[in-house]
Parts: C-alpha cells; structure tokens; sequence
C-alpha cells in the first residue's frame, strides 16, 4: 500500500455538500482505524464554481482531478443556474471533468440490500442480494458516430414529409478493446465473471465488438469467465433472473437502457453510486470519478432530509478500484447493510407504513457506529 493516496472531493451543489460530510466521517474513521491516510483536496464544482469563479471548473481545479489518484463528487445544479448561458451552467463542469480524463467506461452497480428488497419493482426472491455491475462504454457509439443529422431526403419522392434522420454506430477495435478490460479488471476483484451483450446478429458493429471481447479474453484474462450474449435478450434476463450476472460489459446505446434498467431492480435514486474510468495512469491505477447517481434533488437541500448512502457507497467503490481496498470497501458495504437491516431510513427509504427518519447526519453517524462496532 503506498503512503497515502491522493483523492480530490468535489461536492458540488444542492445536497452535495451535505452527502459529502457524511463520506468525510467515514474516510476519517478508515483513516484513524485502519492505518489508510488519503491527502484529502476539497474544491468547487458547478454552481458553487460560477458563483466563485464565474466558471463551473476551473483550470486549476481540472489539473488538480488529472493529478489525483481519484476524484469525488457529490452533485451539481440547481433552479438558481437555469438562466446561466449554456457554456457555464454546472452540468459543464461535470461534461468538462468526463471529457478531459477521458473516462470512457462507465460503471453502475445494481446492489439490493436485503433490508431494501421490498423498493424493487420486482419480487423480494429475485432481487434480495442482488449485486451486479454494468460496465458501460461512454464515449464512442451511436451518440456521437459520423455522419448524423436530421436531412432532406429530396431524391426520394415515397417519403412522405420527406426527411431522414440518420445516427452512426461506430467503434474501433482499440475502444472495444479499453472498456473490455476495464470490466475484466473489475470481475478480477469481484466474482471472476463478464457477460457481454452486442446485437451481433443484425449489427456488423456488435460482430467487432463480439471478436474483440473474445481476443482481450483469450490474450489477456482467460482467467475470467466470459459469455456473449444478444442485449434484447440480456435486458429480459436482467428482469427474469438477476442474480446470474456478475459484470455485464456493454457499449453505450445498450448500456445507457440496462443501466437505468438494473437501477429500477434496488429501488431509491438515493442508494445508487456509479463510477467512471479512463486509461490506467503512471501508477498503473485508471483515472476516475466516483459520484452518486443522483442529482442536487433542490427541492429537499438544505433540510437534513438527503440520503447519502449513494456518495458513501461511492466511496466504497474509490476503495475498491481505486485503492485496491476491497477489504475495506465490503466493511463498509456491510456496515451500510447493517444499519439498513435494523431498520434506520431516510426520508426516501420510507415505506407506506411510515416511521420516523433519521437526517443525513443522523444516517451518517449511524453508518460510522456500525463500522465502529465491527460490521
Ligand atoms: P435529482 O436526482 O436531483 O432528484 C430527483 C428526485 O429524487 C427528487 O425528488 C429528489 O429529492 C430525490 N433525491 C435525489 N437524490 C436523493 C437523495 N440522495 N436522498 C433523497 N432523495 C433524493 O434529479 P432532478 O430533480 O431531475 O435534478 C435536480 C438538479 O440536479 C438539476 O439541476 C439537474 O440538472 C441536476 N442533476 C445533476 C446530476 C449530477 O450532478 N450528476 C444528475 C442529475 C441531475
């Protein structure tokens, strides 16, 4: 383990800042109980950024997530920056830390806690210790291939109304190649199994991704388990039987509706981190972003009622792929299961029968006691 790893905490804004002081207890528990030291950076993001800069991301603030060993962020947006013009709102410190790391695999875990199982849309037996996860190609596909466009299609007197609109699917062997082996690296520190989905049998674009897979698998990591599998019919297995997949690999127009798909499978937006990752760096770790699913949610900011169990699992996985602290990362998963099983919910995790909820802080610190008390 080297002598500290360097994270850059971003919270952004909205209930950023307040899921973001409840990550902050749990690195400083890790960092007083089991001898981890992070040189921790905080910084502006979004509209917090433009209200001190007048920008969403600063020069500085951009070298300084290049340098980092990872970069956490909490949330950005918000009703105040609506008007901004569209070069400044927050979300373009976001696109602008995605695009300049070069984060091209994005990665969605789809965990059902035991205590959750009844938030899913589907029944307790299928879900209950669900734990899967999507990696997913982020910066290639359909949503930016040439040509694309909306034409007149003035050679074609059948076409009633007389337009076309045309998108491109394409990828190159060396982005197949990256995401693959991000998401072998990823099955290496989880249960050693990779299923991917292409459409194979109508798309000369999922043939190559097919036969690039299979070449990163065969030179590479034979050591992992690899299928193949048509994305129609993994999206109907995502929802029959969950629980068979461990990393499933899939480029961004498939990923984009299995991640939202798997994301329905566990329940609250407030329990969902995600991660993205790009080329390893000198240190042989990939560059990353770790950040929950979930937006500033304006409408609950400021008033305690924030679940940020989604940011602290983020963390988790920082921990884990990161770090190469899976130990640490399942401690604290499971210190999240524990306080879950005995019944502390926040707002959002309410059921009909209601109950009492604890604040952000309140969830916090709870997660903080279970892993004191050894989880
Ligand atoms: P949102 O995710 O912020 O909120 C959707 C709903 O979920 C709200 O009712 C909110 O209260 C609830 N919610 C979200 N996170 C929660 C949590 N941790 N605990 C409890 N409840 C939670 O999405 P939105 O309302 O569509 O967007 C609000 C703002 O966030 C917009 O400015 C949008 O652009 C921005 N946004 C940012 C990101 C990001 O930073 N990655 C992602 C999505 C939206």
């Amino acid at each position: 383990m080297p002598d500290s790893y360097s994270l850059l905490i971003l919270p952004g804004d909205g209930i950023g800042p307040e899921v973001m002081a409840e990550v902050v207890k749990v690195i400083d528990w890790f960092q007083a109980n089991r001898g981890m030291s992070f040189d921790v950076t905080h910084d502006l993001v979004g509209g917090s950024a433009y209200d001190a800069h007048g920008v969403p991301l600063t020069d500085e603030t951009m070298a300084k997530a290049q340098a980092a060993d990872a970069v956490l962020l909490g949330a950005v947006g918000g009703p105040k920056y609506d008007v901004l013009d569209f070069a400044v709102k927050p979300e373009r410190g976001l696109l602008r830390l995605r695009k300049e790391m070069d984060l091209f695999a994005n990665l969605r875990p789809a965990q059902c806690f035991d205590a959750l199982a009844d938030f899913s849309s589907l029944k307790r037996e299928v879900v209950a210790g669900l734990d899967i996860l999507i990696v997913r190609e982020l910066t290639s596909g359909v949503y930016f291939g040439q040509p694309r466009g909306i034409h007149d299609d003035d050679n074609n007197p059948e076409n009633e109304g007389g337009r076309v609109g045309i998108n491109t699917q394409r990828y190159t062997s060396g982005e197949i190649r990256r995401v693959a082996r991000s998401a072998f690296e990823m099955a290496r520190r989880r249960r050693g199994k990779v299923c991917s989905m292409e459409k194979a049998n109508v798309m000369e674009s999922g043939i190559l991704w097919r036969e690039e897979v299979q070449w990163v698998h065969d030179n590479e990591y034979p050591d992992v388990e690899l299928t193949h599998m048509y994305a129609d019919n993994g999206l109907m297995q995502l929802v029959r039987q969950p629980r068979q997949f461990d990393v499933i690999l899939t480029d961004n127009l498939f990923g984009d509706l299995l991640s939202d798909a798997a994301a329905m499978l566990t329940g609250s937006l407030g329990m969902l981190p995600s991660a993205s990752l790009g080329a390893p760096m000198a240190n042989g770790r990939p560059k990353a972003l770790y950040e929950p699913v979930h937006g500033s949610a304006p409408d609950i900011a400021g008033q305690g009622k924030a679940n940020p169990i989604a940011c602290i699992l983020s963390f988790a996985m920082a921990l884990r792929y990161s770090f190469d602290q899976g130990d640490a990362a399942a401690e604290l998963e499971r210190a999240v299961e524990r306080v879950l099983a005995e019944g502390v919910r926040t707002a959002d995790l309410m059921g009909p029968e209601g109950g009492s909820p604890v604040s952000t802080a309140g969830m916090g610190d709870r997660i903080v006691a279970a892993l004191a008390a050894g989880a």
